[in-house]
């Protein structure tokens, strides 16, 4: 066992990231983007939580087939039979059970005894078999259970048929040492172990995920559970594209593969990025911006005469490719098509016409499009939240000794046209009256960010704003040349987002089918 099974759950605990929702045609983007890269499962949903979850594991099971695709349940039995129809029909279905085995959450969550929660777990493990060979048990919040305890629990999930068993550090709270000496315990105390793959589920809470994961991989385990840019709930998981070039360009030491083919990393990670609207910091390991940048001149001094100076890393393996231009005004419809399709993106017809008419638009602004601009310039037509409005018109009139007065037009559900003009602070608040007051949709403005995605000031100008609506948090993206303009898309984008959920709310609470 030289392989590490690489387990992706940037579809689950990475959507669980405060203020990430996703589309269920942008979790198949990125479905698409994993199975590019090579992850061995993707865990696609928790489909009992919600409609939607249940939709999107059911589509990402149709669509991807050559990567073991998991859904996630409670321990019980409605969770796992909800998994399991969403699952059906997949080429290689996968069960996730998890139960949660400390002291803190039994007695304070569970309100039951260890006897109990053995049973269950045994019980709900047993339930899954009965669907499909392919089944994970995790003991939630392992790293603060007693460890007597969960060699008892996993000895009894194993004798049922549970063919991986994953050990979260829920909360955490480990250590490197300290976590590989527990996988070290399981492993040398629970009969059947041999049999089954040993897998580890790190929280970043104290930054030590990765740490904590490659050690569990030193003591036995191999399988890593993660997420790409290392995004989930709190502080986030083990980061995907640190563990698998830890692996590669440590092989010396650690001596084991992944089936991950590295020059997909970038990508995904933008993808990723861009869709969720959580951006990279720059100093990131293996993904930020300055993460292959020398500053100091005796490192580029180095650099120029022989890179292996100071770069362990050469930056093609990730796929950063040395030359950036790809195309220019001149550039066609098909080469346009084959480029993205180069890049890994398989757009519809009229996903590709938008698409193609927004890089003419740039191309004219901008004389050369980098990757990078054609990236962003999909993941907007990807993000493919219903547009009850949409922007037609802006006009804004500001400066030093001028009152910012905006005027907008938007098209909104019915077709038809809607104007309005309004005062601000400053051009992007008087866009954003002159939207509320169109839109009426009561929300709060709680995070507003511009960046340039390349450099230079013809570049493209990305604004990500999240706004908290009806006790939710909603993630809105836009990107043009001009950063008013990005602004206004932005925030409709979220906007939108909060009615597109607001109506699913609403169909559900209908069509939902009790199970
Ligand atoms: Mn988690």
């Amino acid at each position: 066992m030289n392989r590490v099974t690489i387990f992706d759950t940037t579809l689950r605990d990475g959507e669980q990231s405060p203020g990430v929702s996703l589309t269920q045609e942008e979790k198949l983007e990125i479905a698409h983007h994993l199975e590019r890269l090579g992850v061995d499962v993707i865990e696609a949903g928790f489909p009992i939580t919600s409609p939607g979850d249940f939709a999107a594991v059911r589509l990402i099971t149709r669509e991807i087939k050559g990567t073991t695709i998991c859904g996630l349940a409670h321990a019980n039995p409605e969770a796992i039979d909800r998994a399991w129809e969403a699952l059906r029909g997949a080429q290689s279905p996968r069960i996730h059970v998890f139960l949660s085995s400390s002291d803190i959450h039994m007695v304070h969550q569970l309100r039951k005894s260890r006897e109990e929660v053995q049973e269950l777990a045994e019980a709900m493990v047993a339930r899954a078999r009965g669907y499909t060979s392919d089944v994970e048990f995790s003991p939630m919040d392992a790293s603060r259970s007693d460890p007597a305890f969960i060699y008892q629990v996993l000895e009894r999930v194993i004798r049922v048929g549970a063919t991986t068993v994953n050990i979260p550090d829920t909360v955490g709270y480990a250590t490197p040492e300290e976590f590989g000496a527990l996988i070290k315990g399981i492993r040398d105390n629970v009969p059947g172990i041999q049999d089954v793959v040993i897998s580890v589920h790190c929280h970043n809470d104290l930054g030590l995920a990765v740490a904590n994961t490659l050690a569990a991989i030193r003591n036995g385990a191999r399988q890593a559970e993660c997420t790409v840019n290392g995004i989930g709930e709190r502080a986030g998981n083990a980061s995907l594209e640190e563990i698998v070039m830890a692996l590669n360009t440590r092989k010396d030491f650690f001596g084991l593969t992944t089936n991950v083919d590295t020059t997909q990393i970038y990508r995904t990670s933008r993808l990723v990025s861009d869709l969720t609207g959580m951006s990279i910091q720059p100093n990131k390991a293996i993904v930020g911006a300055n993460a292959f940048r020398h500053q100091s001149g005796i490192h580029q001094d180095g650099i120029l005469k022989e890179r292996t100076t100071y770069e362990i890393i050469d930056a093609q393996a990730i796929g950063l490719s040395g030359s950036d231009l790809v195309l220019g005004k001149l550039s066609g419809r098909h080469a346009f098509k084959k480029r993205l399709e180069e890049m890994g993106y398989t757009l519809k017809d009229d996903e590709l016409n938008r698409a193609f008419a927004a890089f003419k638009e740039l191309a004219d602004k901008k004389h050369t499009v980098t990757e990078r601009d054609l990236e962003s310039l999909v993941a907007d037509e990807l993000r493919t939240v219903q547009e009850t409005y949409h922007l037609d018109h802006i006009q804004v009139s500001c400066g030093d000794h001028s009152v910012p007065t905006a005027t907008v037009r938007l098209i909104g559900p019915n077709k038809e046209m809607l104007a309005d003009a309004s005062l601000g602070n400053g051009p992007v608040d008087a866009v954003f009256k002159a939207i509320n007051q169109l839109v009426g949709v009561p929300c709060q403005l709680t995070e507003f960010s511009v960046k340039s995605i390349t450099e230079s000031t013809e570049a493209m100008g990305e604004v990500t704003i999240r706004i908290e609506g009806e006790g939710r948090m909603y993630t809105g993206r836009g990107t043009s040349t001009d950063i008013i303009v990005a602004s206004a898309k932005a925030y409709l984008n979220a906007i939108n987002r909060l009615l597109e959920a607001r109506r699913e709310a609403g169909e559900n609470s209908i069509a939902y089918p009790p199970s």
